[in-house]
């Protein structure tokens, strides 16, 4: 069988005990099945990311006994990739200029009635969906401010019905409009995560993503621009995130449950993943 997996870290802090599971996870899966695991290092956001921490990251994975295939693809060396995938969906009539500010937006949201919040956060009202070419050009040729939004009730439409295949519990319908029109670059981050993940998962041949459930509300929006580039399917696998005593889960914030302060600590690898599977056993016993 053909498996690829892979973890796909962003470096804005320490990997945690929450993000060993994740990686243990679809590590061992590869392992088991004869696949590949693929290390990838998702910092399209060059303000949060910080670059020491990639190779702590490494070091830290290979501390715990993990190894990957091939090499490590880092994001930020392949803007000009991403930058391709939003001309083609504005090829397509699918992708427009929001010159909103965040202000703007949260004002008009809080002003309208619905106050549309999704799974995704705030969802934006579409203020400039409407605007005419003559505007966007004109405003564009200025250099104002924007960013560049997914027209996701059109995308939509032109998609037709999706769905995805969650590994060993079935089929889960596409909701297309989970996040809106969900922005898909910013001047200061030249790609979102959606594209670059559902980019750079097409180019590596993922054949199966194994990743924490509280990204299950993006895989619709995964799907949805998978359909849009014709890019192959993923089965995905949305699993439940470590939580501490109190029921809240790993946060990077949440310093002392770094590998590295485990490590420090005096742990070994094999007991931080004995802690890791208690967790989960311990978490899949109350839900
Ligand atoms: N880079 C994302 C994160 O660190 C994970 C992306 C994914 O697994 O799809 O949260």
């Amino acid at each position: 069988m053909n498996f690829v997996t892979r973890f796909a870290p962003s470096p804005t802090g320490l990997l945690h005990l929450g993000h060993a599971w994740s990686a243990l996870l679809a590590w061992r899966r590869a392992r088991e099945l004869g696949g590949r695991f693929i290390l990838r290092i998702e910092d399209i956001d060059t303000g949060r990311c910080k670059p020491a921490f990639e190779p702590a990251m490494l070091e830290d994975l290979t501390w715990l006994g993990l190894d990957w295939d091939g090499p490590v693809r880092r994001q930020s060396d392949h803007f000009d990739d991403f930058d391709a995938v939003l001309n083609t969906l504005r090829d397509e009539g699918l992708a427009y200029p929001c010159f909103c500010t965040r202000r703007q937006i949260e004002a008009e949201v809080a002003a309208s009635q619905s106050a549309p919040h999704g799974l995704l956060g705030l969802i934006y009202p579409g203020t400039c969906r409407s605007l005419d070419e003559t505007e966007r050009l004109e405003r564009l040729a200025a250099g104002e401010n924007h960013a560049w939004r997914l027209d996701a009730g059109l995308a939509a439409a032109r998609a037709g019905p999706l769905t995805w295949q969650e590994d060993g519990r079935g089929v889960v319908e596409v909701d297309p409009l989970v996040g809106g029109d969900v922005v898909l670059a910013r001047k200061d981050t030249p790609s979102s995560y959606h594209v670059a993940v559902t980019h750079d998962d097409h180019l590596q041949g993922i054949t199966h993503i194994i990743r924490g459930e509280d990204l299950h509300p993006s895989t619709h929006v995964h799907r949805l621009l998978q359909a849009l580039m014709c890019w192959s399917e993923p089965v995905y696998t949305h699993h439940g995130l470590l939580r501490d005593d109190q029921g809240k889960r790993f946060a990077k914030r949440d310093r002392a449950l770094t590998l590295r302060s485990l490590r420090e600590a005096g742990l070994t690898p094999e007991e931080v993943i004995a802690m890791a599977e208690t967790l989960a056993e311990r978490d899949s016993a109350v839900s």
